[in-house]
């Protein structure tokens, strides 16, 4: 990118604009992309330069941009009631009819939804919920949360402290006390000499279990983890990874957090990232696909075992002194439902499952080219892992090949050396062939 011209919306930026996840000297010199409109799969630039948005936003724009049916249930909410909150017994028709449909969308019994407006918040709310918990329980004690290494939750301070990265902790003081770190399940650079795949899947439920004993199973509260880890590059359990880990939470009567924020809505291929892997969460937090961030909505879904107690000591206090302003939001949850309803009117996980075979062939082929070191996915989402020997810094050649792929009009995201794809749910075959087309592009221009 080049220094961005006097008075240009690009200086104003640079000017004016604190940015997420930017080094904010860097950007003083080279500006940012701004980008101006988007219509399904692409997204176009200021300068009339189009990109096939390969991370569908930040994973989150399952129906692709410009959708029109989204434009209308939030113009329709906006005139009829563009504001209402649901604090105090209060509440209004789209989160009441949200609620109703999340709970009976789970693939595993729940008991109530709570509404949030971003998946830090979820996570975040999940913990008070938690804590609350063992506070009505009778076991103040039982406070420690467990996460994984490379995990991502977000980035309030409880969600950041669980999120397992180092930029995410690092200057911030974090993580806060109570939060622990288990293996990573990362079976290429956490293996063993020799170690199976099945082998390393027990080794990270035992070391999951040395760790609860080693800080007193009584004292553990909660597992969070997400179905596929996605910030932290695209890391799929291996075989057999959730079949040893959750008994080991059954065993110490630890609740299950799948934080669903990237899987959920049918990114591996299923509604939610729990059908697919079989697991047993006790809470679900659901958010970006949940409204193909159209609106900023998160939710969090909570079975018996959590409402039950929470409930019983609201009663008891008064209160269940917690909630947002855009808790629910009317808007956002009439976008969500329309959301839902065209997920499933499209049928758009048979969709996801026809499209599947080609992404993961070419993400394959991609892992194959100069330079790859790893290819890794399922469903509509997956990373290509690269190393240089010319650039052993890490993220020096991830960041090489995003901006080259970005000059070829095609935006992924460098986790580190790892370049994520995570397109819009409504991609077709011939569109999945037109973004590896570029990828591999790219490669060839860097190596
Ligand atoms: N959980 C997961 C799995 C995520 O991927 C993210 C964001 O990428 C979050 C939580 C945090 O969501 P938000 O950025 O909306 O706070």
């Amino acid at each position: 990118m080049n220094k961005p011209l006097p008075n240009s919306i690009e200086a104003r930026d640079v000017a004016y604009h604190l940015h997420s996840y930017t080094d904010a000297r860097k950007h003083e010199e080279a500006g940012p992309l701004i980008v101006e409109k988007g219509e399904g799969i692409y997204v176009e630039d200021n300068n009339g330069k189009r990109y096939i948005e390969g991370m569908a936003g930040l994973w989150s724009v399952a129906l692709g941009f410009g959708e029109q049916r989204l434009i209308d249930a939030a113009t329709r909410q906006m005139q009829k009631l563009p504001y209402y909150h649901t604090f105090t017994h209060k509440g209004h028709g789209p989160s009441a009819e949200l609620a109703e449909k999340l709970v009976n969308m789970a693939p595993v019994p729940m008991s109530k939804a709570y509404f949030t407006n971003s998946g830090s918040e979820a996570n975040d709310t999940a913990i008070k919920l938690i804590w609350y918990r063992s506070n009505a329980l009778g076991q103040p004690e039982r406070k420690k949360i467990i996460s994984r290494v490379k995990g991502y939750h977000g980035v309030t301070l409880a969600a950041a402290s669980l999120t397992g990265l180092p930029n995410n902790h690092r200057s911030f003081d974090l993580p806060i006390e109570g939060v622990l770190h288990t293996t990573c399940p990362h079976y290429r650079t956490m293996k063993k000499e020799g170690e199976s795949e099945q082998d390393f899947a027990k080794r990270c439920a035992v070391d999951l279990e040395e760790l609860i004993l080693k800080e007193g199973p009584e004292t553990i509260a909660a597992f969070f983890a997400e179905p596929v880890m996605g910030a932290g590059g695209v890391i799929v359990p291996p075989d057999g990874y959730w079949e040893a880990v959750q008994p080991v939470l059954k065993k110490y009567d630890i609740l299950f957090v799948a934080d669903e924020v990237i899987c959920g809505f049918g990114r591996t291929g299923n509604m939610f990232g729990t059908e697919t892997y079989k697991l047993q969460p006790d809470i679900m937090t659901l958010s970006k696909q949940l409204s193909s961030s159209y609106m900023p909505v998160s939710a969090l879904l909570v079975n018996e075992k959590v409402y039950g107690p929470v409930a019983d000591e609201s009663h008891k206090i008064g209160v269940w002194g917690h909630g947002y302003t855009g808790s629910g939001h009317p808007v956002g949850a009439a976008v969500a439902l329309e959301n839902l309803k065209i997920i499933e009117e499209r049928d758009l996980i048979s969709h996801v499952r026809d499209i599947s075979p080609q992404f993961m062939k070419r993400l394959k082929q991609l892992g194959e080219q100069d330079m790859a070191v790893e290819a890794r996915g399922i469903g509509l989402i997956g990373a290509v892992e690269f190393a240089h020997e010319k650039a052993p810094d890490v993220g020096a050649v991830g960041g090489r090949i995003n901006r080259a792929m970005q000059e070829r009009g095609l935006i992924s995201r460098n986790m580190g050396d790892a370049l994520a794809f995570c397109p819009p749910l409504i991609i077709s075959e011939a569109q999945v062939n037109e973004m590896f087309d570029i990828a591999e592009a790219a490669v060839a221009d860097v190596a």
